[in-house]
Parts: structure tokens; sequence; C-alpha cells
């Protein structure tokens, strides 16, 4: 006897979801995309998802989108074209996708990618291609790009399933059940396996908001790191930093949530201040390879050591990516009681798994982190501290009994996270700020 689903029976369970999947498709219109009536909506989906991406067409024009624009991707057309194509393609995007993206963004379109890829689907192509690819896209499609990096246009990632991603995450499993199981996954941790979804975003936001401007006040000249593991770092933060998180609000005044799901709040740390040593917590998964129990050891805001069990030349690969990838752009704090840590789950994405835990990352750092950091030069940003870099790689270090201390100009310190949550998680009265 297996214990196993057949495939019929996984079908079955998935067409039982329909309702639940509709209330998500809903969400990403009405919170992540925040569509807006007569706006037009620009939906990025895996082929393998043509029936999510129809609801999600559907729900838009019950909130009265003017026109919704859908682009279809395909990991195995893509890989074809990785293979087939020589090198000097990718360094420029065809005009028609440039003048498709910029004239979309030009006209307030608001932005949804639907996340849903194989994690292995590029191993083995020359990683040229796709940084190439990438680099001139952000290049030549300035005004899709600077709408999203400026707050003019709403933009949103949010996953969904497909069968060769699903079969990472559940190895061992029939594909088609892994598929019913990577939906439960992504419905329960994007906070969408509940009667109303964007009622439990809006409670999710205010915890988002709370914390946000405890930290904000605070002010804190670094952090301190600890843990069992080995971990002890301080990390340096820039006069005038700001911590983000949650939803986001576009110049003209739009709330938007730009990831779904999404557990972090983050700030961009003094890319000249970081001393010490930090172990991972979680496999990095980078480009299809995993890099896991690792560390590095930081001095003047620089790795100057690591070393790792499996994939150190992954990591060798990404600090030495340029000059700069060996600085801190991020540090992102995440209780350990979320959803998604939960599940236990890694999911071989970053959406989700930079959302497991507390995390730093090596590289480009967030100008909307530093006030006024919007209107300076990238030379003005740099001198304020943050990092500039053509990479930007999360990697997990917050453990079960991780403490981060918040040290003031003065010395004085403040407990930020006791054993892998936020100190006053379980209290709300009482904290002495
Ligand atoms: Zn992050």
């Amino acid at each position: 006897m297996s214990l196993r689903m057949s495939p019929a029976e996984a079908d079955a369970s998935i067409s039982a979801l329909s309702p639940q999947i509709d209330l998500y498709a809903e969400l990403l219109v009405k919170k992540g995309a925040a569509l807006r009536p007569g706006q037009e909506l620009v939906v990025q989906a895996p082929v393998e998802c043509a029936d999510f991406a129809r609801r999600v067409v559907r729900k838009a024009y019950e909130a009265r989108a003017g026109h919704v624009t859908v682009i279809w991707s395909d990991d195995v057309m893509t890989r074809l074209e990785y293979e087939n194509v020589a090198l000097p393609y990718f360094e420029h995007t065809p005009s028609w996708k440039i003048e498709q993206l910029n004239s979309l963004a030009e006209k307030g379109a608001s932005f949804l990618f639907l996340d849903g890829s194989d994690p292995a689907a590029l191993q083995g192509i020359d990683p040229a291609k796709p940084a190439a690819a990438s680099r001139a896209r952000n290049l030549e499609c300035r005004a899709f790009r600077d709408g999203m990096d400026f707050g003019r246009n709403v933009w949103c990632i949010a996953g969904v399933p497909v069968e060769s991603w699903a079969v990472k995450v559940f190895p061992d499993t029939p594909r088609r059940e892994a598929l019913y199981r990577l939906w439960i996954a992504i419905l329960q941790v994007a906070r969408a396996d509940g009667p109303d979804p964007q009622v439990a975003w809006e409670t999710h936001n205010a915890t988002f908001e709370k914390n946000k401007r405890l930290l904000n006040e605070g002010q804190f000249d670094a952090l301190h790191y600890r843990s069992s593991n080995g971990t002890d770092l301080t990390i340096g933060l820039n006069p005038d930093h700001i911590w983000d998180g949650g939803s986001a609000k576009t110049v003209s005044g739009t709330v938007y949530f730009p990831n779904i799901p999404t557990e972090e709040i983050f700030t961009t740390p003094d890319r000249m201040r970081a001393d010490g040593i930090v172990y991972s917590a979680l496999p990095l998964v980078h480009q299809g390879q995993v890099v896991r129990d690792f560390w590095m050891r930081f001095e003047d805001g620089c790795v100057v050591d690591y070393d790792a069990r499996q994939g150190r030349e992954v990591l060798r690969h990404i600090i030495e990516t340029d000059d700069n990838a060996c600085r801190l752009g991020e540090c992102a704090l995440i209780s350990k009681n979320t959803p998604i840590r939960e599940t236990g789950l890694l999911f071989y994405n970053t959406l989700y798994d930079e959302n497991a835990s507390c995390h730093l990352a090596l590289g480009m750092g967030f100008p909307e982190c530093v006030k006024g950091g919007y209107d300076m030069s990238f030379e003005e940003l740099v001198e304020h501290g943050v990092n500039r870099s053509h990479t930007h790689v999360d990697f997990m270090i917050g453990s079960d009994d991780l403490d981060v201390t918040g040290i003031r100009e003065d010395g004085t310190e403040v407990p930020i996270f006791v054993d892998g949550q936020w100190a006053w998680e379980d209290e709300f009265s009482g904290h002495t700020w």
C-alpha cells in the first residue's frame, strides 16, 4: 500500500483548493499590485500557470482594470535560447521589448510578476549570458527600471507553483502530489489560507509598522549579533538610516506590497563597518547551486576570510563579483515565528527563503534606506555608506537563539532580538526605550 496520492487524487485536491486560489489571485491584484480602476496591469506568468494567470486577469477586470497585458515566461524556451544563441545577442534588449516595458511603465502600469520556476533551469548555462541579459535590461529599459526603483510604478513579486519547482521542494514525492503540497505551502506562507487574506495582510502590516517605528526611532549606531553557533558580529548603521519593510508607497501615495510573502524589516548598513564573524543558519541557494554550513569573517566592512562545508567556490564567486561584493548591502530582521519558518521547508527561491530568517546581503545597498537617498547620485550614496555593486546576494544567519543588541552612539545597549525573535514580541507593554 502506498501512502502517496495518485495523480487523480492530487488533481482532485488541487481542484478543491479552487476558492482559496481565487482569494490568493484577488489578494495579489488588490494588495500586491494595488490596482486602481482604469489602470493598466502587466502580469508576467509562467506558461505552466496559465490557469492561475487567467484567474488573476479575471480578478483584475472585476476590479475595473483599464487593460491587462500578460507576458508569458517559459523555463524551457529560455534555456533553449541560452543554449543556442551567442553571447552578443544578450548584450542588448530587443527594441520592441524596450518599447513594450518602457511605454507600459510611462503610462503608469502596475507590474505583477508571478514567480514559478525550476531552480535548476539554468544549470550548466554560461552565467555570462543571463548576466548580460539582465544588465542590458536594467540599462536599456530605463523608464521601466527607474519607475520601480524610484517609486513611480507599483510592482509585486509573488509565487506560483510549477511541477519542476515542486519536486525540488518535496523530493521523492510524485509530481502532482508535490504540486498540491507546494500550493498548500504557498497559500499558507502568503497568509492566504484563511477566509479573508486581504484583512490578514492589513493585520500583518500593522505589525510591520510598529517594528519599523521602534527601530527608526531607536536610530542605533550599530547592531551586535550573537549566537551559540559562533556568530559574533558588529555591524555599523548609517546616520539617518531608515528601516523599511512590509508595504511600500509610491511617490503619489499608493500603498502596495512589493513581495508576497514578506516578513523582513531591513536597512542598508554602513559599507565600511562590519567586524567579527558570522555563521550561516540556513543553506544559501545561488543560481541553482547550494552553499551549506559556511562562515565569513569581516574587518572594516569587508569579508577577509570565509569557508563552507559545501559550495565554497560558489561563495568565492559571489564575494569576488566586483570590488564591493565583499561588503554588506542589507541587514534584515525576521522573527523565527513566521509561517515560512514554521513550514521548515527550503524553497530554493529567494522570495521565500530570504523570509525564513534574519539575513544579511553582500553587494548592492538600498538608496531608500538613507534619508533623501532617492535624490542622491551613486557617489553621494557611497559617501553616505550605501554600498554599490552589481550583485546582491542574501544569506541567512537567523539561528533560533540569535540575540541582536542595538548600540547607541553613547554606548548604551538595547535588546532588539532575544532567542531569535523580537525582544518585545511576547509582550506589548513594558519595553523600556
Ligand atoms: Zn532582504
